[in-house]
């Protein structure tokens, strides 16, 4: 029997469940619906019946499951429990692990995507060997996992890390927690298409994103046009960049990481973010921390949300 563990990625839109096993290979995975569902507990309901439809499909004779672990928008380790996120149907704290440990008579955890994605990378991905770095998912929003001394920070109340919710700009962009000037609100995908229109707004420059509408851009619209030589994109990278890449040498002068990742969405623009990143990173940097760290793209294959997720599971039973 090969032991296996379960990891999920709960996002506002889909779910999406997958069987992994110690090597962070995702063996089978599977989507549900985050939304329409009658209550939180038809939602477990349906997470439990896919995970054993899934260990089915494998073969339960062949395959053991050892525990579940779960990554979520605002997803405390602490209290095993999802806290108000902004984008799902169920406010309050949700004791998501009780539940679903309920249901499964298995163990479960969780934690926020960001920090599942830098568990990922650490026990499979490009971090392996490294104690001390930091991933940045650039989605719809800014995540942050940082990893000090070979362990999570997770913080007092389970949080820590939301590098998104800092503050880049005074009286800046007003950001969907509530404040102004969140770094999130630059540094996204949302925060790029934000840039895109203020900065067509500034110019007549001719650009193809001129005949685009804000719903209907997308941040990898803005990755193609800027391989054409579309100047109002290349400098939505540049201003972006000038952004991140501060706050980041704030971030390197607070945990000196040995690298910084980057995954998601935003993350496949490749050099056009990396390069001013890092070019502001190091002008903004402690001199100290100079020219030391590097700036890498997540090596996770597939599904990193996932694959973060059981790298969870695994870490705890050990
Ligand atoms: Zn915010």
């Amino acid at each position: 029997m090969t032991e296996i563990v379960v990891g999920i990625d709960i996002g506002g839109t889909n779910t999406v469940i997958g069987l992994v096993n110690r090597s962070g290979e995702c063996i089978v995975e599977s989507t549900i619906s985050t939304q329409n569902h009658a209550n939180l507990n038809t939602f477990i309901e349906a997470i439990s019946n896919r995970i054993k439809a899934l260990h089915h499909q494998i073969g339960i004779d062949n395959y053991v499951l050892q525990g579940i672990g779960i990554g979520a928008p605002n997803g405390s380790f602490n209290l095993g429990a999802i806290v108000d996120a902004p984008n799902l149907d169920w406010k309050g704290s949700l004791p998501i692990c009780k539940l679903i440990t309920a249901h499964t008579n298995l163990p479960s955890v969780v934690t926020n995507d960001a920090n599942a994605a830098a568990l990922g990378e650490m026990l499979f991905g490009g971090a392996q060997g490294m104690t001390d770095f930091i991933v940045i998912t650039l989605g719809t929003g800014l995540g942050s996992g940082i990893v000090s001394n070979g362990k999570l920070v997770i913080g007092h109340d389970g949080f820590a890390g939301e590098l998104g919710h800092t503050v880049a700009e005074i009286n800046g962009r007003i950001c969907g927690c509530g404040n102004r000037g969140c770094l999130e609100t630059y540094a996204s995908a949302t925060g790029i298409k934000r840039t895109v229109f203020m900065l067509l707004a500034q110019s007549n420059k001719a650009s193809s994103l001129r005949s685009v509408s804000f719903e209907g851009l997308t941040s990898k619209m803005v990755t193609e046009a800027a391989i054409q030589g579309d100047s109002i994109a290349l400098d939505s990278f540049e201003y972006t960049g000038k952004i991140l890449g501060t706050k980041l040498a704030d971030v390197v002068t607070l945990f000196s990481p040995e690298a910084i990742f980057f995954f998601g969405g935003v993350a496949k623009a490749g050099n056009f973010i990396i390069e001013p990143t890092k070019r502001y990173m190091e002008e903004f940097m402690f001199p100290v921390f100079r020219n030391k760290v590097q700036l890498l793209p997540s090596k996770l294959d597939g599904n990193a949300a996932v694959i973060g997720a059981a790298a969870l599971i695994w870490q705890e039973i050990k």
